[in-house]
């Protein structure tokens, strides 16, 4: 390795609407890593080149986001919580959860929040083609990439679990080195 004797580092991506954010809480709270939620962060720092009125969402500045973030990665210990995943230094993530919803899960989802029509109809589509399943499997190393189905509570905390788990072998395995 780098010789680094930091923390790890989770990325939580995935659609819009696949339960990011409410993984990341749940994680966070039982590990002790802290929640970065890059969307809110964003809105507050305004990390951002202005608003697509079209699809009423922030242009991202992903300069702007990676210089704000990169003391927090570099000292470890995060759970980043975020819908695009392609911009940030590969070197940040130890790894990398994309999440899943099935499309009747999903929509009633992105429903629920007021979504316009056509908000909704490109965040299923993006769900459907498995963009940020993709996205992540060509900026990360395989290895490192897991895909795991969010559609209910019950998946939600073994997903929890089973990340709570890989922090715990992964430290173990930090200390040996
Ligand atoms: P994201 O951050 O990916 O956009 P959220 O965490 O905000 O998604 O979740 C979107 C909605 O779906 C919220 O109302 C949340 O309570 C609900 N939700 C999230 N994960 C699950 C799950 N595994 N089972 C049932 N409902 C969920
Ligand atoms: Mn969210």
């Amino acid at each position: 390795m780098e010789g680094t004797k930091r923390d790890a580092n989770i990325l939580i991506t995935g659609t819009p609407g696949t339960g990011k954010t409410t993984l990341s809480e749940l994680v966070a709270s039982s590990t002790g890593l802290r929640h970065i939620n890059v969307t809110d962060l964003v809105k507050e720092k305004s990390l951002h080149e202005g608003k697509d009125e079209e699809f009423d969402s922030y242009i991202l500045d992903e300069d702007k986001v990676c210089d704000e973030l990169e003391d927090t990665m570099t000292s470890g210990g995060n759970v980043v919580d975020f819908h695009t995943c392609d911009f940030f230094p590969e070197r940040w993530f130890d790894l990398v959860v994309v999440l899943r919803a099935d499309n009747s899960i999903l929509y009633p989802r992105l429903v629920s929040r007021s979504y316009k029509d056509n908000k909704i109809q490109e965040n299923m589509e993006c769900e459907i083609m498995q963009v940020v399943l993709d996205e992540a499997r060509e900026s990360y190393k395989q290895e490192i990439v897991v895909e795991l189905t969010n559609n209910t509570v019950e998946e939600m905390e073994s997903n929890a679990s089973r990340i709570q788990q890989w922090l715990a072998s992964w430290r173990s395995n930090q200390q040996q080195q």
